[in-house]
Parts: structure tokens; C-alpha cells; sequence
């Protein structure tokens, strides 16, 4: 009250929102692979395999960390150490999960045949269908 009914109630101040929006991006697509060096998009299996390779290592260590100790854990400890492994070991599952999932983009390598076998066995392990995934994502 105390404006004397002259304070507005938009947002905005007048303003539509489409005029505050950017109509027209700054930069487009090819802009944004154009300044991505182009050695970022050449594949390589042996690179790729080696994060396939790393994360598993990683997780069985989890897996062995977490049933080998946590178990002896007094059970205030316990409840709060399982959490955290279930936090940590998704983490590194969500990794291979999207090492499966650039397999279905075929960026794997070079070849489509290794990014479909890595992508189904990566993807079946999880527990998520592959092809039906590739072939509608
Ligand atoms: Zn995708």
C-alpha cells in the first residue's frame, strides 16, 4: 500500500518474454564442431577399451572393498558406509553404462560390429536393452 497502488505486479516490467529471449543463437552446430579439435573425434578401440577396462577394475575394487570390510563395520558405521558404496559403485556403473551408450552412436571405433558387441554386453550387464535403445534413441 504503501506505493499508492502505483507498484506493478509483472515480472517482467512489461516486457514479453520472447523480447528477453535470444532469438537467434550466438553460435550454430557446425560453429561448435568447428572449434572441437579434430583429433577429439577420431576413434580409437584401444583407447576405448581402456575405459571399458579401467571402470570394471574400479568397480570390482568397490565390490571387494565394500563386501570385504564393510560387513565387519559396527552397524552404526555400516549403514552409513553401504550408502556411500552404493553411491560411488553407480557412479562407475553410470560410466560404462555411457561407454554402452556411445557404442549406439558409434564412437566406440571404427568399426560398427565392436561398438554393437561392446554396446550389448556393456548394456545387458546393466540390466538395459541396447538395440531397441539404438535403434530409437
Ligand atoms: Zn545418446
Amino acid at each position: 500500500m504503501g506505493a499508492g497502488g502505483q507498484m506493478s505486479n509483472d515480472p517482467f516490467d512489461g516486457k514479453k518474454i520472447l523480447e528477453r529471449v535470444p532469438v537467434d543463437p550466438p553460435f550454430s552446430l557446425s560453429d561448435l564442431k568447428k572449434a572441437i579439435p579434430t583429433h577429439c573425434f577420431k576413434r580409437s578401440v584401444i583407447r576405448s577399451s581402456y575405459y571399458v577396462v579401467h571402470d570394471l577394475i574400479v568397480a570390482y575394487v568397490f565390490y571387494f572393498l565394500a563386501n570385504t570390510y564393510i560387513p565387519f563395520l559396527p552397524a552404526p558405521l555400516a549403514y552409513l558406509a553401504w550408502p556411500v558404496y552404493w553411491f560411488c559403485q553407480a557412479s562407475v556403473l553410470t560410466a560404462l553404462w555411457v561407454i554402452g551408450h556411445e557404442c549406439g552412436h558409434h564412437a566406440f571405433s571404427e568399426y560398427q560390429w565392436i561398438d554393437d558387441t561392446v554396446g550389448f554386453i556393456l548394456h545387458s550387464a546393466l540390466m538395459t536393452p541396447y538395440f531397441s535403445w539404438k535403434y530409437s534413441h
